[in-house]
C-alpha cells in the first residue's frame, strides 16, 4: 500500500443518489440487488460529502443513480455541490424533470446536463428502455435545456439492437442542440451481465462501429465532440479501468457506500466503508476495498512483471472476477492472459429472446 503522503487524489465523484428509476435499461451498471428508499443518504449526508469530496480534491460532481429527479430533494443537492464548489453534471434518464424544476435546477447553479438516449427510433428506443413514450420525453427536456444555455451532452449506449444506427444517434444529438455525444458501447457488468448474449454486437459490427465513428469525427469537427467508449471483448489490451484503482474517482452508493468503481460490489470478500461512518479522505486513503487493487503490488504475472502494468493496471477487477471467478487475475480482455480464449468464446454466444429487463 502506497504511503498516504504519496496517494493520488481523486477527480471525480459519482454520487448515486438513488437507485429508483423509471426506465429499466437492460444495460443498466446498476447492481442486481438495487439499495430501496428507505436507506437512502439525506440532502444533508450529501452536503457533507460534497465538502469532504471538494477538500480531498475532487472537482466534479456527476449526480446519476438511478434517476436523480426521483429524488424531490435534488434542487437541494445541486445546490449544495455547487456551494462546496464542485462542478455539477447531472446524468438523467430525460422522465421527471418538468421546466419548472429544471428552473430550479438551473438557479441552484447546475452546470451541466447529460441525457441518455437509447436509439434514434422511437419504437425501439422506446422498447430497450422498457418505458412506453420515453423517447419524445427526452427529446422535449433536452429542448428544454438547451433553451437555457445549459451545456447538453447526449449519451447512447450501443449494442446489437441499435449498433447500426450510430449516425442516426450522432445526427439526432446536433439535432437536439448537444455539444457532446458519448457512444458508449455496453461494459458486461450488473444488468449488462445477465443480458450479454441479447446485447453483444458481433466483431464484424463492432469494427465497422470504430470505422464509423473515426469518420463521423471527422465530418462533425467543430460541431460536436464525440467521445467513444469501445467494446472491451473485441480487443487485445485491456482498457485502464477508472483510470486505476483508487486513483482518479469515487463512487457514492445510495445508502453512502464508497465504492471505487460503480461494480466494485460484485467482489464478495470486498469491505466498503460508508460515509455514515467514516469522513471521505479516511475511506480513500485507508478503507479496504480502496487499497484492495491500488498500485501493482496486488498483481500476479502476467501483470507484475508487464511493461504496461502502469498503464492499464491490469485491466478491470470486476471483469476478472465475472469471467474468471478471480479478482486477482489479469482482466481476460488481454491477449496475454490464460483465460482470454473465454472472453472470445462468450462474445460468440447469441440469445435473441426478450431481455431480462431491470426491475
Ligand atoms: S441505465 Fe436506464 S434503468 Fe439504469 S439508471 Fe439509467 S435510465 Fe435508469
Ligand atoms: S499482462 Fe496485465 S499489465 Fe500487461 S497488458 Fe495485459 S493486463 Fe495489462
Amino acid at each position: 500500500m502506497p504511503a498516504i503522503a504519496e496517494l493520488p487524489r481523486p477527480i471525480g465523484l459519482l454520487a448515486e443518489l438513488t437507485h429508483r428509476c423509471p426506465l429499466a435499461c437492460p444495460y443498466c451498471s446498476n447492481p442486481l440487488s438495487l439499495e430501496s428508499r428507505i436507506g437512502e443518504l439525506s440532502a444533508e449526508d450529501w452536503r457533507r460529502v460534497f465538502n469532504e469530496a471538494a477538500a480531498l480534491g475532487v472537482l466534479q460532481a456527476h449526480l446519476s443513480g438511478g434517476e436523480p429527479a426521483a429524488r424531490g430533494d435534488l434542487v437541494d443537492i445541486v445546490r449544495s455541490a455547487q456551494e462546496s464548489g464542485l462542478y455539477t453534471n447531472l446524468i438523467t434518464s430525460g422522465i421527471g424533470l418538468t421546466p419548472a424544476r429544471l428552473d430550479a435546477l438551473a438557479n441552484a447553479g447546475l452546470d451541466h446536463v447529460q441525457i441518455s438516449i437509447q436509439d434514434s427510433e422511437a419504437a425501439s428506443a422506446d422498447h430497450i428502455a422498457g418505458y412506453s413514450g420515453a423517447f419524445e420525453r427526452k427529446k422535449t427536456l433536452a429542448a428544454e435545456v438547451v433553451n437555457r444555455k445549459m451545456p447538453l451532452t447526449v449519451n447512447c449506449v450501443v449494442h446489437r439492437l441499435n449498433i447500426g444506427r450510430i449516425e442516426a444517434m450522432v445526427a439526432l444529438a446536433l439535432q437536439l442542440g448537444a455539444s457532446r455525444v458519448e457512444i458508449a458501447h455496453v461494459q458486461y457488468y450488473g444488468w449488462a451481465l445477465e443480458n450479454r448474449s441479447r446485447l453483444m454486437p458481433t466483431h464484424a459490427q463492432a469494427e465497422r462501429a470504430a470505422a464509423e465513428i473515426e469518420s463521423l469525427r471527422a465530418r462533425y469537427q467543430g460541431a460536436i465532440v464525440i467521445d467513444a467508449v469501445v467494446p472491451d471483448y473485441y480487443a487485445r489490451l485491456p482498457k485502464p479501468c477508472m483510470g486505476g484503482w483508487g486513483r482518479r474517482s469515487l463512487n457514492v452508493t445510495p445508502s453512502g457506500k464508497v465504492l471505487p468503481c460503480h461494480a466494485a460490489e460484485s467482489i464478495p470478500d470486498l469491505e466498503f466503508w460508508s460515509v455514515r461512518e467514516h469522513a471521505l479522505s479516511d475511506i480513500w486513503e485507508r478503507s479496504p476495498a480502496f487499497n484492495a487493487f491500488r498500485g501493482t503490488a496486488w498483481m500476479r504475472e502476467p501483470c507484475a512483471s508487464c511493461a504496461r502494468r502502469e498503464l492499464d493496471f491490469g485491466g478491470c477487477r470486476c471483469q476478472a472476477l465475472a469471467l474468471t471467478g478471480d479478482a486477482r487475475a489479469t482482466d481476460p480482455v488481454c491477449h496475454l492472459s490464460p483465460d482470454h480464449r473465454k472472453v472470445q468464446e462468450l462474445a460468440a454466444l447469441r440469445d435473441d429472446s426478450g431481455f431480462t429487463y431491470r426491475r
